[in-house]
């Protein structure tokens, strides 16, 4: 069976014909099924009869309209409606229903994550939990009583303050919350189970104090501590830059295993991924702990962008996201290093946004229709969104940003609202007109191009600007002269399809670098460009990095082209070896272009020869620099997580050798690490080199972590991951491991999603991978259609590739698209891609 295809659009959108004003709840959770009752305070703000409320699959008790039971005259259940005809202006509706968390493996409303009750509501949830007005628009005042056997499920959390505890006889008890802001469905969060804890306290900047607790399962307490640093961090960062405050008495954040995002900021109960809560040295990585430290302060900043005031609808969803993503991405570079930061950002922007933008699934920040949802929380919607909010920073300056957030939030509080409500407040504060900004940045897909020309004549400095389209955006230039001296460092206003600057009196042709600190997400065209004297003098960090991947990009091509390795090239890498700057900072600086960078400037993709050319120049870099990089290697304790950066990235350029002596600096690392973020990257690089079978580590590496799950993951992603042969067999021998389970999110992607990003296997030219991860879409489609649908990512390339790739992936999509009963959501994303 075909699924519904009925696109929603942002066109559409009409104002809710009802309010409800309160809404009081109460589960009665059992191991079979919960019982839910609901009653609301429901008054008509329109000219209608019926009230048409969203549900999935009802199993309705009892249906009361004031003190009146409804009987089935009165009211029509759809598969996804529950309609009830002729209500009058005002009234009581209390809805009893039956549900079955312990069945639902879509962990999508109320559902089992091991022994734990917990919630995921956004952004259509709710509707699976009891009939509602499941629309952000609709906001309520919620009490919820949560009721459980007292010995398995001793914790009973909901959204806001904690009200009242009861207990019953027969060894059950309950807790009553009340969350006095109002909010939307998506933001009801409930947790019962039996967890461990660990509790602190934050003074708010008016003297408030605040209980804070988080939740895991019990014996991982050690572990949260970074995570309550980083929420106290968060905290006090908030007040300082945005003078936010906190607004209620607890925040509780609970830890779940089966999550299928990372987190979510459901009102004073966030609910997490574990694995953006737990860390030690031992089981996390130097990435892991600034994960946490991230998205623990993400899900906090929502509070006010996001709780206090929400989306109107879900195409506003890069309201609250795009912003969130600018807020702690700032937040993440004023208590680390900026610079790293700023690279970080446009990496995972272009790795993954810059390829879904190119690709059939390219959308604006603002998207004008979907099927489901679930899709539509992207790359796009956020990365890109943020970098939007960036350039309106940028424009509008730190001081006058500030004022237009104060304006923003002051106007709309406890609103549901557009991006043009928000845009509103930037302009009106700033006295900036940012129509222009808006009707590009916010309605147009695909990633700007914008075209250089340069000229010298007479001491005057020429540079043209170039685009397709008019967007409006701020360009950072520097200029730089023969000598090495800067001489301009400016913001240009790029607001029209040609722009010309001149700079006049110069004594030679400077060298312009363009874009600094990526002020705009585009792709910068340049004709012939001196990159190894950038790489010497640009006093950007962040162009400095963009001069040494445009320079190896540069090689790539030519080597692709069928040229010999530039020799220019590798002396400048030299260069950047004996610089003495910030470990970690230079640890990117030597990183070569990823595949997927080398695979978006081919016009035609063939991983093949991608591989080949990229492999070709990491062998000659390793054999030129040996020495050098043996001297850093040694010469670097591991003490700092930039000194093990370095040492990683040493030890990583050094592998194409596949020599003895890298075999037994990795074996030895692997063997005397004290932390993760060595340990992972030693038996990574002994996998990966062909003439060393790793089995003794990797066994080692199971037997000490196999209990633990959020390490296994890790243990997966390097198998799946691995460049060598036989991988789609171990994948699917991995399968059967007992570690692993197709019911959690987590696993599933560190296992066949990180074999999806194996493009060197993915895209076998016999066609094993694209038919293994098919069939993999289908299966767990069944099961979790939004995991599925994320699966179904891995082919978006599919456009860009050879043809033999392609009729092989044509193949395999339609397979996927012909299956009985393939959710929406899989079947929007694989009929996109198939055109
Ligand atoms: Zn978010």
């Amino acid at each position: 069976m075909m699924p519904k295809i009925e696109p929603i659009y942002l066109k559409d959108y009409k104002k809710p014909d009802f309010e409800i004003k309160k809404i009081d709840l109460t589960f009665d959770l059992y191991e079979e099924c919960t019982i839910v009752t609901n009653v609301m305070q429901i008054k008509k703000v329109a000219d209608t009869n019926d009230i048409v409320l969203d549900t999935l699959d009802l199993e309705l008790q009892e249906l009361w309209l004031n003190d009146l039971k409804l009987n089935d005259t009165r009211y029509i259940i759809t598969d996804e409606k529950l309609t009830i005809l002729n209500v009058p202006k005002e009234f009581n509706l209390k809805i009893i229903n039956k549900i079955y968390p312990q069945n639902n493996t879509e962990l999508e409303g109320l559902y089992k994550s091991g022994s734990i009750f917990c919630t995921q509501n956004e952004p259509e949830g709710f509707r699976r939990i009891t009939p509602y007005l499941d629309r952000p628009d609709v906001m309520s005042i919620f009490t919820t009583t949560v009721i459980a056997d007292k010995s398995k499920y001793p914790i009973l959390l909901s959204n806001g303050n904690k009200h009242q505890c009861h207990d019953f006889l027969n060894g059950r008890h309950g807790t009553t919350w009340i969350d006095p802001h109002p909010k939307p469905a998506y933001l009801f969060a409930l947790v019962a189970g039996d967890l461990g804890s660990i509790t602190d306290e934050f003074t708010t900047v008016t003297g408030e104090d605040i209980e804070l607790n988080i939740y895991c399962d019990k014996g991982n307490e050690d572990r949260c501590h970074h995570a309550m640093k980083s929420l106290k961090e968060a905290m006090l960062w908030d007040e300082e830059v945005y003078g936010r405050e906190y607004d209620l008495e607890i925040y509780n954040i609970v830890a779940v295993d089966s999550f299928n995002m990372g987190a979510m900021e459901n009102k004073g109960l966030n609910i997490f991924n574990s694995h953006y809560v737990l860390a030690d040295e031992d089981t996390a990585t130097d990435a892991n702990f600034m994960g946490i430290q991230a998205v623990i302060a993400h899900e906090y900043f929502h509070n006010w962008t996001g709780n206090r005031i929400t989306c109107r609808d879900w195409f506003q969803l890069t309201l609250k996201e795009g912003l969130t993503v600018f807020r702690d991405q700032c937040f993440s570079a004023d208590l680390n290093s900026k610079e790293v930061q700023r690279i970080e950002d446009v990496k995972t922007l272009r790795e993954r946004q810059f390829v879904e933008d190119a690709s059939p699934t390219s959308h604006p920040i603002q998207p004008k229709s979907y099927i489901s949802m679930n899709n539509f929380y992207t790359a796009t919607v956020y990365e890109k969104g943020a970098e939007v909010i960036r350039m309106i920073y940028t424009l509008l300056g730190k001081e006058k940003f500030r004022d237009a957030t104060d304006l923003y939030f002051k106007s709309f509080d406890g609103q549901a609202v557009t991006t043009s409500d928000f845009l509103w407040a930037m302009s009106e504060a700033s006295g900036i007109d940012l129509k222009q900004f808006e009707s590009g940045w916010y309605n147009k897909k695909g990633t700007p191009i914008l075209n250089v020309e340069q000229s010298f004549k007479d001491g005057t400095f020429t540079l043209k600007f170039i685009q397709e389209d008019d967007f409006y955006f701020p360009l950072k230039v520097g200029l730089i002269d023969a000598d090495g001296r800067e001489i301009v460092d400016e913001v240009l206003i790029i607001d029209a399809k040609e722009k010309t600057f001149v700079y006049e009196n110069l004594s030679t042709m400077p060298i312009a670098s363009i874009n600094r600190d990526f002020s705009a997400p585009i792709i910068l065209k340049e004709s012939e460009k001196d990159f190894a004297f950038l790489m010497k003098y640009d006093t950007n960090s962040f162009n400095k990095y963009e001069a040494t991947q445009n320079f190896a990009m540069q090689t790539l091509q030519d080597m692709i082209n069928g040229l010999e390795i530039d020799e220019k090239f590798i002396d400048a890498y030299g260069y950047l070896l004996d610089l003495e700057i910030d470990n970690s900072y230079k640890a990117l600086l030597l990183e070569l272009p990823s595949v997927s960078a080398i695979m978006q400037t081919q016009k035609v993709v063939d991983f093949e020869i991608i591989y080949d050319a990229k492999e070709r120049l990491a062998k000659h870099i390793a054999s030129t620099y040996e020495e050098k990089l043996m001297g850093i290697y040694n010469s670097l304790d591991d003490l700092s997580i930039p000194n093990r950066a370095m040492k990683n990235r040493a030890l990583r350029i050094l592998s194409p050798l596949e020599s003895d002596m890298v075999i037994n600096l990795a074996k030895e690392q692997y063997k005397t690490s004290k932390t993760m973020t060595q340990r992972v990257v030693a038996l990574d690089v002994l996998e990966n080199i062909s003439t060393y079978d790793a089995k003794d580590e990797l066994e080692d590496f199971y037997n000490r972590y196999k209990t633990d799950t959020l390490v296994m993951n890790k243990y997966f992603a390097i198998l799946a991951s691995s460049d060598a042969k036989d991988v789609l067999k171990k994948v699917i021998k991995l399968q059967d491991d007992k570690v692993y389970d197709e019911k959690v999110p987590n696993l599933v992607r560190s296992l066949i999603g990180s074999f999806a990003r194996n493009y060197k296997y993915f895209h076998a030219k016999d066609g094993s991978g694209y038919k293994f991860v098919a069939d993999k879409i289908i299966a767990i489609d069944a099961i979790n259609a939004q995991m599925a649908s994320g699966l179904a990512g891995a082919f978006k390339v599919y456009d860009k590739m050879n043809e033999v790739n392609k009729s092989l992936m044509k193949k395999e999509l339609q397979k996927i698209l012909d299956t009985d009963g393939l959710s929406k959501n899989c079947f929007e994303i694989v009929g996109k891609i198939l055109g």
